[in-house]
């Protein structure tokens, strides 16, 4: 590794590089401001993100156009972030390489080398690496920079995108900006997520828990209760861990969740966000799981702990957080999951709390609610 290299390792994050490139000869991007500026082809007409001139929509965020190939990889990450908090690629072609990071401290997002040079102009990495503290395209006061201009409405068009473009079963809640932002009121049943939305940020340290209403019986809990209560914005359930005395039959708590969820969300047609997790720490029968899956409206996540071989814990997950679906460990075998439920119940040890297994898929709702420092954003 030369010094340079070594040097320009502080500032930036690498991200995985996952996602790569479709193998299809690649069109250039270096063409994109000769062909803009010298031969004044439209910007709605190249896909920015690849210098295809094959446009199949409008890029979201940005004026520019977005090829077919482009549209898929941004749609599958959009709502990805790394456990630093920060998203995994570049906000404008979704690429994980060396990424420039926005140090508004309510900004997430990440820019890649290459397309701040190619659209904004060359050298412009070198420049805002240099920079101590560089604010995004989409934060920064003024719209436009090189070709990259910032569309009116971003936020807008980016869920208009995700509605169009997206095979996913729920809509996506347009996200909010940082100043609109209110903290997160959270309803959580049986099993409780306060620790792992705390080190998050999204709920206040300290002894307060004003924002989070935890139940471990619901059975006498009526509608007017839960709209007293409320309003809520995340309504969050689990079966409880093995080795925990159980009270009722495992399908009592999908029921009561379900239920519940009828009295916490908004009515029909509300655009205010709101998200629901409900998780399955392998209790469930699989007759209860397509039970659950039909009374939630979407199938299950499995989310895995994995060391080497062995799964030490494994979870199902039916949520609308965006992006839950990329946590999916699509290799986990029935098989070893019903081997790892038979084994602690044979072995009645309790099983570490499910809360864990799924804590960063609350990352995007960064997006939506306000969040304290936390160990993520102050380290
Ligand atoms: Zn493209
Ligand atoms: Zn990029
Ligand atoms: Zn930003």
């Amino acid at each position: 590794m030369d010094l340079e290299e070594e040097q320009s390792m502080d500032v930036i994050l690498v991200g995985s590089s996952e996602l790569s490139c479709p193998p299809s000869p690649r069109p250039s991007r270096d063409l994109i401001a000769y062909e803009v500026r010298v031969k004044q082809r439209h910007i709605e007409d190249i896909c920015i993100c690849c210098g295809s001139f094959q446009v199949w929509t409008e890029h979201p965020l940005f004026e520019g156009g977005m090829c077919a190939p482009c549209k898929g990889k941004f749609l599958d990450s959009l709502f990805l972030y790394d456990d630093d908090g920060y998203q995994s690629y570049c906000s404008i072609c979704c690429s994980g390489e060396t990424l420039l990071i926005c140090e508004n401290p309510d900004c997430t997002r990440c820019y890649c080398f290459e397309c701040v040079d190619t659209l904004v102009s060359p050298g412009t990495s070198g420049r805002v690496q240099a920079m101590s503290n560089w604010v995004c395209f989409l934060c920064l006061p003024f719209p436009s920079n090189g070709l990259l201009q910032r569309r009116k409405k971003w936020r807008a068009r980016l869920k208009a995108f995700h509605d169009r473009e997206a095979e996913s079963p729920f809509e996506i809640y347009k996200t909010v900006p940082a100043w609109k932002r209110e903290p997160v009121r959270v309803l959580s049943l049986f099993g409780d997520i306060q620790e792992e939305l705390t080190s998050l940020g999204f709920l206040e340290g300290g002894s307060d828990h004003r924002q989070l209403r935890h139940l471990d019986d619901v059975t006498n809990v009526v509608r007017k209760d839960v709209e007293d209560w409320g309003p809520f914005d995340l309504m969050y359930g689990s079966t409880p861990p093995f080795g925990y005395a159980f009270e009722r039959p495992p399908g009592w708590y999908l029921f009561q969740f379900h239920r519940v969820l009828q009295y916490a969300q908004p009515r029909p047609g509300s655009r205010q966000p709101f998200f629901w997790m409900f998780v399955d720490n392998l209790v469930l029968t699989s007759d209860d799981r397509l039970v659950a899956s039909r009374f939630l409206e979407t199938d299950p996540v499995t989310i895995q702990d994995v060391c080497g071989r062995v799964t030490r814990n494994a979870v199902y997950v039916w949520s609308n957080i965006p992006a839950v679906r990329s946590k999916d460990s699509a290799l986990a075998a029935e098989e070893a999951l019903s081997l790892l439920a038979q084994d602690r119940l044979r072995a009645r040890l309790p099983a570490p709390a499910p809360a864990a297994l799924v804590k960063n898929c609350f990352l995007p709702l960064r997006e939506y609610f306000k969040y304290f420092s936390t160990e993520l954003t102050s380290s």
